[in-house]
């Protein structure tokens, strides 16, 4: 028999926001203009990037940017949650997508998945030496090819290994050239870049191993790859 939710209103259980924080759209760019939520708070999903799509409810690659609420450290919980007294520290001027979700209704919440989403350009408005550099960044070290990464470690592993060894070296090499000569604010790198490649590698069974300032990328056979990681839009 199935069984029907009796939820009516949100019990405060803190599961949606320790999942992730929410993906910003074009309704939240005044937060961002009045400071409520500074770039330091945001990481950007570039397109192409794996992620769980709430809607299909798989990990699957992003067809948009999303620019979302940072998590806690490398773990994905809202920066804005408080876990002692399950709230949400910004509560009053929570994003669109925050006070929408009702998690026993979710239709409306689903209706925003991928939609009207606000990217780098349309935070940044007219600041063009950082659009220049975002530019600069996506084509000098663009997302592997994730969606065959697997096939591509099966057919041809140590040439799949080998670019992506020159692609993560190649990403941490940029950032550091950026806050070097571009007067970047390190805070702001997860807003601007998104998140480092090597952070990436790791649903695939892949593990980054560092000598010195290198790093390499290695399979970590014991590990079941493809899993991916698994965090709310
Ligand atoms: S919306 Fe749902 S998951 Fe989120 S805090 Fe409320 S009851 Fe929990
Ligand atoms: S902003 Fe607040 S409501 Fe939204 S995900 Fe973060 S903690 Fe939860």
């Amino acid at each position: 028999m199935v069984q029907r939710s009796t939820q009516t209103a949100c019990r405060q259980c803190g599961i949606c926001c320790r999942s992730g924080g929410a993906a910003l759209h074009h309704a939240d760019i005044a937060l961002l203009e009045q400071g409520v939520i500074p770039r330091r708070d945001l990481v950007t999903i570039r397109k192409g990037e794996f992620a769980h799509n709430p809607v299909s409810r798989k990990v699957q690659p992003t067809m948009e940017e999303i620019v979302k609420l940072r998590g806690k450290g490398r773990g994905w919980e809202c920066c804005y949650y408080e876990p002692v007294s399950k709230g949400c520290s910004i509560y009053g001027t929570r994003p669109l997508a925050c006070s929408t979700l009702k998690c026993w209704a979710p239709s409306e919440s689903l209706k925003l998945v991928e939609t009207d989403l606000l990217s780098r350009i349309g935070i940044l408005g007219t600041d063009s030496a950082t659009i220049l550099l975002i530019s600069e960044h996506d084509g000098y070290c663009p997302l592997p090819d994730f969606k065959n990464l697997g096939y591509n470690l099966d057919c041809r592993e140590s040439e799949t290994l080998k670019r992506l060894d020159k692609s993560v070296n190649g990403d941490i090499a940029f950032r550091n050239h950026a806050v070097t000569i571009s007067g970047m604010v390190l805070e702001d790198e997860m807003f601007l870049f998104g998140r480092p490649l090597f952070q990436m590698l790791h649903p695939f069974g892949l593990d980054i191993v560092q000598d010195g300032m290198v790093l390499s990328v290695r399979i970590n056979r014991n590990r079941k790859r493809g899993a991916g990681e698994k965090y709310r839009d």
